[in-house]
């Protein structure tokens, strides 16, 4: 479903990442963990091309999405992402919100895009929200919202950017569940998370990332329970 080929960014003479390869299978939740500019972020960016990569390749579905005659749009639709701060339209209520891009970019008509709008929301549990504007929910609310306007997208794959970091502690909860539903539902997930917890649980595989490598990969059990490399037990112990 995602496959990614010697991965490469830099920044100017900044090497952020040094030759990633992974693979995510369809229906997989993999959870990407690390310290702080590790490059975790900029590896999410570069799987939907909000990075171009400096090197490597980057296969979604089959295309070629870093190949140089890609229709980059067209490749983009079909992955949602949810970022840390929730980048909803602060002007737009949550209901103009998630049928916006369903309009100008699938071309739906409203009546399509406001039923799709609306269930999603139900599926996040915010249907009696859909009038509200951003500012009158609760972080945890809108980021529900978000994920809502990127599951309306009927994208075949999903990023999250540490997703629940920005909220308070009672409110990241309610995210887990939604992404936990998603993943049983079986939408293929590629994850950015210092939420172990939910690694664990959820996560088919847990990719430990430090200075632009991966470290070691494996099922959650074993990164997690079993790590064997010193930066990765480092950093559990950190985060535990
Ligand atoms: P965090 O856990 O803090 O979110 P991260 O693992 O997501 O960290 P990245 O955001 O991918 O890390 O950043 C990796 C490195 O790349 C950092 O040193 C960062 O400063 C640098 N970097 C990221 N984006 C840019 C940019 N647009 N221009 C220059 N440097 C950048
Ligand atoms: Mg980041």
């Amino acid at each position: 479903m995602v496959e990614i080929r010697d991965l490469h960014k830099s920044f100017g003479n900044l090497e952020v990442l040094k030759g990633i390869d992974f693979k995510v299978e369809r229906g997989q939740v993999i959870c990407v963990i690390g310290p702080s500019g590790s490059g975790k972020s900029t590896l999410l960016r570069c799987v939907n091309l909000l990075e171009q990569p400096t090197k490597g390749q980057v296969f979604v579905e089959g295309v070629e999405l870093t190949h140089r005659d890609i229709d980059i749009d067209a490749a983009r639709r079909r992955i949602g992402m949810v970022f840390q701060q929730f980048n909803l339209f602060p002007h737009l209520s949550v209901l103009a919100n998630i049928t916006i891009a369903q309009r100008r970019v699938l071309k739906r008509g409203k009546a399509e895009a406001e039923r799709t709008a609306r269930a999603n929301l139900a599926k996040v549990g915010l249907e009696e929200k859909a009038g509200s504007y951003p500012a009158q929910l609760s972080g945890g609310q809108q980021q529900r919202a978000a994920i809502a306007r990127a599951l309306a997208m009927d994208p075949d794959l999903m990023l999250f950017d540490e997703p629940t970091s920005a909220l308070d502690p009672e409110l990241v909860g309610d995210v887990l569940t939604v992404m936990r539903k998603l993943a049983q539902d079986g939408m293929t997930m590629l994850v950015v998370t210092h939420e172990m917890a939910f690694a664990r649980e959820v996560a088919d595989k847990v990719v430990f990332m430090d200075d632009g490598m991966i470290v070691e990969e494996g099922p959650p059990a074993q990164i997690i329970g079993d790590p064997q490399h010193e930066r990765t037990k480092l950093f559990l112990r950190r985060v535990l």
